[in-house]
Parts: C-alpha cells; sequence; structure tokens
C-alpha cells in the first residue's frame, strides 16, 4: 500500500473524529446507512428514466409541461411523503414552430440550428442579408452602427471545458445579450456559435434575457462544426450572405406549478431543509440530464430518508421547480412565498448540473454552523467529495431569487466536463446518465439533508447571513 494511501486515510480519520464531536453516534451512524442503502440503489435514475420516458420534453407552459406536474405529485405520493402539494407560478410563454438558416453565398449550405429562446419570429420569407462576424458580446458592443445596421452578426466566442463548467458563464452573454445588443444597432438577425463544448453537429438552445418592451431581433445558435465553417468560409476574403428564417409564438401569460413534497420534522416541523430540481426542460431532447437527473437525484435521496427507519428532526422539502429554463420563474414564485419565512430554511440545495459525480461540498452558513459543514463534508468524504471552502454558496438557480433574503445554502459540485456537451440539445437525452455515478449523487445529498435535519445549530438563515457574508 502507497503512502498517499495512508496519508488519505490519516485524513478521514481525523475528519471522522472532528465529525463525532458535533454529532452523536447515532446520528453518524445514520447518515452512514443512508449512504450505503443510497450507493446500493437505483432509485433514482429509475426516476429519470420514468420522467424522461413517459413525458420527455417539457418545455414550460407546453402540454407537456401540466403532464409533468401532473406525473410529479403522483410520483412523490406514491412514495409516501408525508404531504404533497403545488404552488402556481405565472410565466410568458414561448414557443418555437421552425428555424431554417442557410449559407447562401458565395456556396449554398444548409445549417444546423435552433433558435434562442423568446427569439421574435422574422417576417415571411425570412430575411437575407451579408454576414458580419464578431469575436464576442463585447466586440459587438464596441461596434459602429453602420457597420452591423441590416446585417446578420455572427458572434463566433467558444465555451471553454471545465470540469467546474466556468467556460459557460464567460460564453453565454452572447446568447443572452446578443440579441438586444445587436437590435439596438440595427442588425436584421443574431447568429451565434453554440454555448456548448461538443464539436457534434448539434445546436444549443437556450434563453435570452430581455426586458418587456426592449426591441429584440431573431436569433438562432449554430452547431460548432457549423460555426467553425462559417468563420473559414469568412477568412476566405470574400462577402457571406446567409437566409434565416424562424417562426415562434409568444403567449402572455401561463401559470404552472411548483411541485413540493415534505417529510414533516419531528421536532422543528416548521424549519426546512430544501432539495431543489426543476420540473421544465427545454423542447429538445428529452431533458434527462437537464434537468431530470436533478428530479431523480433530490427525490430519491429523500425517499432514503423516508424509508430509513428515523423522521428526522427538521422538515426535509424536495421542490420541484416549474419555468426555470425560460427565466427561474419557479424560484421567483418560491421566493415571493416564502422570504418572510427566510429564518425557517436551515439549508437549500438544488441538483442541476446533470448526472456527473460529486467532487465538492461548499456551502453559505453562519459562521457558528461551520464546524457542523466540516462535520458534513467528513461523512462525505468517502464518497470522494473534498470540503471546498466557504463560498457565495447560492443553492442553485432556483434558490438564487430566495438567497438574495440570505439563504444558508450548499452546492454539491458535479463535474460537468461532459454536461455541456449535451446542454439544451437533441442530444440531452436518458444515455448520456451513468446510474452509478447518480447514486453517488443520491448518497451526498442524503447525506447532506439528514445531518442538516439534525444539526445541534441552526445555518443561519436571515439578513444576518448576507451582512456576515460581506
Ligand atoms: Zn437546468
Ligand atoms: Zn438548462
Amino acid at each position: 500500500m502507497s503512502r498517499n494511501f495512508f496519508s488519505v486515510l490519516l485524513i478521514v480519520v481525523a475528519a471522522a473524529a472532528q465529525a463525532a464531536e458535533v454529532f452523536d453516534s447515532i446520528e453518524l451512524e445514520h447518515a452512514r446507512a443512508l449512504r450505503s442503502a443510497a450507493l446500493e440503489s437505483r432509485l433514482g435514475y429509475e426516476i429519470t428514466a420514468d420522467l424522461t420516458t413517459r413525458i420527455g420534453a417539457r418545455l414550460a407552459g407546453s402540454e407537456n409541461d401540466a403532464k409533468a406536474v401532473e406525473w410529479a405529485v403522483e410520483m412523490l405520493r406514491s412514495q409516501g411523503f408525508d404531504r404533497v402539494w403545488t404552488e402556481s407560478a405565472t410565466f410568458p410563454v414561448w414557443d418555437r414552430e421552425f428555424e431554417r438558416v442557410a449559407i447562401t453565398a458565395p456556396v449554398h449550405q444548409q445549417l444546423v440550428a435552433l433558435a434562442i429562446g423568446f427569439s421574435p419570429a422574422t417576417a415571411e420569407g425570412g430575411i437575407e442579408a451579408e454576414v458580419v462576424m464578431f469575436d464576442d458580446l463585447a466586440a459587438l458592443e464596441a461596434a459602429a452602427p453602420e457597420a452591423v445596421a441590416g446585417r446578420i452578426v455572427f458572434i463566433r466566442n467558444r465555451m471553454e471545458r471545465a470540469r467546474d463548467g466556468s467556460g459557460y458563464g464567460v460564453a453565454v452573454a452572447a446568447r443572452s445579450q446578443g440579441s438586444m445588443v445587436a437590435a439596438a444597432k440595427g442588425a436584421a438577425v443574431l447568429i451565434i456559435r453554440s454555448i456548448g463544448t461538443s464539436t457534434n453537429r448539434f445546436a444549443h438552445t437556450g434563453a435570452m434575457r430581455f426586458d418587456l418592451g426592449s426591441r429584440r431581433i431573431p436569433a438562432a445558435a449554430i452547431s460548432n462544426p457549423d460555426a467553425d465553417q462559417l468563420e473559414r468560409l469568412i477568412g476566405l476574403g470574400e462577402p457571406v450572405r446567409m437566409q434565416v428564417e424562424i417562426g415562434t409564438q409568444i403567449n402572455e401569460a401561463y401559470t404552472s406549478q411548483n411541485v413540493i413534497a415534505e417529510i414533516t420534522g419531528a421536532v422543528h416541523p416548521d424549519k426546512i431543509v430544501a432539495l431543489g430540481a426543476h420540473l421544465d426542460s427545454w423542447d429538445v431532447g428529452t431533458g434527462a440530464i437537464d434537468d431530470g437527473a436533478g428530479v431523480g437525484i433530490v427525490t430519491a435521496a429523500a425517499k432514503h430518508l423516508l424509508d430509513g427507519g428515523r423522521r428526522p428532526d427538521r422538515s426535509i422539502q424536495v421542490v420541484l421547480f416549474a419555468a426555470e429554463e425560460i427565466g427561474l420563474w419557479g424560484g421567483r414564485a418560491y421566493a415571493e412565498k416564502y422570504n418572510d419565512r427566510i429564518e425557517d430554511f436551515q439549508l437549500a440545495a438544488e441538483s442541476d448540473f446533470g448526472a456527473g459525480p460529486i467532487y465538492s461540498l461548499e456551502a453559505r452558513v453562519a459562521d457558528a454552523a461551520w464546524p457542523v459543514i466540516e462535520a458534513i463534508a467528513a461523512e462525505l468524504a468517502p464518497l470522494g467529495i473534498e470540503l471546498g471552502g466557504r463560498t457565495e454558496a447560492r443553492g442553485g438557480p432556483d434558490f438564487i431569487p430566495l438567497s438574495s433574503y440570505g439563504l444558508a445554502a450548499a452546492d454539491l459540485r458535479q463535474d460537468g466536463t461532459r454536461y455541456f456537451d449535451y446542454h439544451h440539445t437533441e442530444n440531452d437525452t436518458l444515455d448520456k446518465i451513468d446510474p452509478e455515478e447518480m447514486a453517488q449523487n443520491v448518497a451526498a445529498y442524503a447525506v447532506l439533508a439528514w445531518l442538516a435535519a439534525q444539526s445541534p445549530v441552526d445555518f443561519g438563515s436571515g439578513p444576518g447571513l448576507i451582512e456576515a457574508a460581506e
């Protein structure tokens, strides 16, 4: 055995000793039993398989959105939770009809494209114009309107692959703001390189951010090989022209539901450990990694607690959010409903990054609760999870609106090296999920939820937590 093995063993033993100072051995033994049960179970995968098979894609506001809500209520009831209920969220709805994107000069080539969420439609017959290319959104922002007016703007920025997915935030501005920026300069259409890391010929959709009333232009993402091709053609020096026709519908308002299930706490039923995922998906693929996986992971984790033979001290809630993809509408409704109960939240954590293995725990809690986080990390260490230190954890996208009130939150960071190969594409399907890696996720959420619920101290949600972080 290597020296390395012994040093790792020493760290694990030292961490376990620390955990024993925070939690009674009965709590730690229970957490370990949950961890083992979850690792052996495939329940999370089965739930995700059921959702993606029976319902498939579930764009917010679509018929399948309503079917998914029905499915979730039934599924959670059948697991035996103490309470299952829905809370409404209302939002504008966008619908894709078609997109046709082609290079028309100097050669004719059909491209693989997807309209960007909330893209307006083109006039019938589409738009044919010369293409002008920019390195990124900043370059477009710096451009003179004369260079852009009446043209098809192409933003070529590439998303870099990274374990933590950090390349996404850098690149995604082209998608979220490109249409408005290009519109302000009089451009006709926005085309972007897909915000994704795949070299396959799939386009990656996603939403644009916009203010109602602000001007937008039709916008689409082309597959990365098509973006490469377009760049090379432009590089030949001759004018390149494209033809773009997009059909979409925008409807004013639709009301969907956040679906919530609870294991009622035995000692502090009003205190909540909230495990989140989002129920909606894009209209392409079957929404398996985004976020069918999260639905399976957090539901299965809570189910293991339910079946573990002991009732938690604080309540555990599974919150399956509505309409995350098109603007965090479920998360906003949740924040509006619960911000006056912010102190009741022991912890919030959302799974919305596929089903790759978790490698780190990050948390935002009050100082007094940090030793508890360290003790939880010690029980996660055998799963290959490190304590990532104190960060600005927000608990995941749907908890962001509530986190601005001072929400104690944890991020169980997943390996996202391959996540953006499939994210928001026709290729987001169940086969991309490894059931064994998913079980590791379920085990981590079960351990985190149980020990957070049994913690000897509150994690400190409330305005004080915001001040402490500043
Ligand atoms: Zn998601
Ligand atoms: Zn998404």
